[in-house]
């Protein structure tokens, strides 16, 4: 099956006892047995319900893996990965991460006697340089949040197959549409699903997707041990936006490109971050790996390089709503050094690049002459 179809056909059946093209939603905890320990595959919604599993087929037939699982977050389901490691156990992952990834890994898992590196991943020297017998995990995510940096996919994998050593790919800004990590050599993809996935911003969820079944059965188990699983609900939600992916992708690149050639040509404004502009220094590993289109991701800068300017564009957008988060149908507007970023120390902020006039789009699946048009009165009010 090609991509479209498997958005929405991919791991799904029937429900058997009905007919139910859409799985109902199993909103029960326990299944009942006819002798104990016979059933039908599901015992406790925790090991298993089955609107979950719909939505964990579903995962890992657009990701082309072996086997998907579903948490109750994007923070969830990172965390399961956290959880196959032990004590004295190095990670290597980039340096410029989602937020809540970076204080996980830096605050809670650094704790637990788990050391973590932080790197350019196109220092590919640097990134070789820091392998040794202890290194468990590499940690990718591309792009990246708020600057848009990319790393190269295929040519990590290739190290981290020589050095054995597990490498998982944060897919959240890209989705499968656009970026198949698993094909190119990752053996777990990650995705925050309350972005696009979900793709209404009606739902908190999260996802991974293992390679192979032998990786799916040890996060499987860290999944059951520990508890984190996404509600009937929720992973209803979840499904149903993923059966409209490749089109809003489709629309949110499309819009996405248009706003960042708009951006990039008006005098008020510095810098544009988004791959799909050739001038975006990872433009060419963008055109490498990423195909249909570059997504919905877009930052930029002032000329005036000020903080108020970039608030009163803030203040003034009306298409485009002012709000955290990302990835559903509806256009956002966020200040990341002072909304999204705001925990990220002023210095670290400085030194990744995240300046104080920086504002991040995430460009919907509206008119795209509308939101030009929001983009233009903003700039100028
Ligand atoms: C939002 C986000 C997360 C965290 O996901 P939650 O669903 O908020 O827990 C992780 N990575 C990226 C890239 C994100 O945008």
């Amino acid at each position: 099956m090609k991509f479209n179809t498997k958005t929405i056909h991919g791991g799904q059946h029937p429900e058997p006892s009905t007919g139910a093209v859409m799985p109902p939603v199993f909103q029960t905890s326990t299944f009942a047995q006819s002798s104990p320990g016979v059933h039908k595959g599901y015992e406790y919604s925790r090991a298993a319900n089955p609107t979950r599993t719909a939505l964990e087929d579903a995962l890992a037939s657009i990701e082309n893996g072996a086997r998907g699982l579903a948490f109750s977050s994007g923070l969830a389901a990172t965390d399961c990965v956290l959880k196959l490691l032990k004590p004295n156990d190095e990670v290597i992952a980039m340096d410029d991460l989602y937020g809540g990834t970076y204080r996980m890994f830096s605050k809670v898992y650094s704790e637990f006697g788990i050391k973590f590196h932080f790197v350019d991943m196109n220092d590919f020297e640097k990134l070789e340089s820091l392998f040794n017998e202890n290194t468990k995990l590499v940690w990718v995510e591309t792009p990246t949040n708020p600057l848009m940096k990319l790393a190269d996919i295929a040519k990590i994998a290739e190290l981290t197959k020589k050095k054995n050593v597990l490498f998982a790919v944060d897919n959240t800004f890209a989705t499968p549409y656009l970026q198949n990590p698993l094909d190119l050599g990752a053996d777990i993809v990650m995705h925050s699903a309350t972005k696009y996935l979900g793709g209404h911003s009606d739902v908190i969820a999260g996802a991974l997707v293992a390679k192979t079944e032998e990786i799916g059965e040890k996060l499987h188990f860290a999944q059951f041990a520990t508890g984190a699983t996404l509600g009937p609900n929720d992973a209803y939600l979840v499904l149903r936006g993923i059966k409209t992916l490749h089109l809003r992708i489709q629309r949110h690149s499309e819009n996405g490109q248009k706003v960042a050639e708009y951006l990039e040509k008006h005098p008020k404004v510095k810098r544009v971050y988004y791959p799909g502009l050739e001038s975006h220094p990872n433009h060419e590993i963008a055109k490498k790996q990423m195909h249909g289109g570059f997504g919905g991701m877009v930052s930029f800068t002032f000329a005036s390089e000020k903080k108020e300017d970039s608030i009163k564009f803030l203040e003034n957008v009306k298409v485009f709503t002012l709000a955290e988060s990302l990835g559903g149908v509806e256009s956002l507007a966020n200040h990341p050094a002072l909304m999204t970023h705001a925990s990220v120390p002023e210095d670290k902020r400085k030194e990744l690049g995240i300046t104080d006039d920086m504002v991040r789009l995430s460009v919907g699946v509206e008119d795209a002459e509308d939101l030009l048009n929001d983009l233009e009165q903003a700039l100028n009010s």
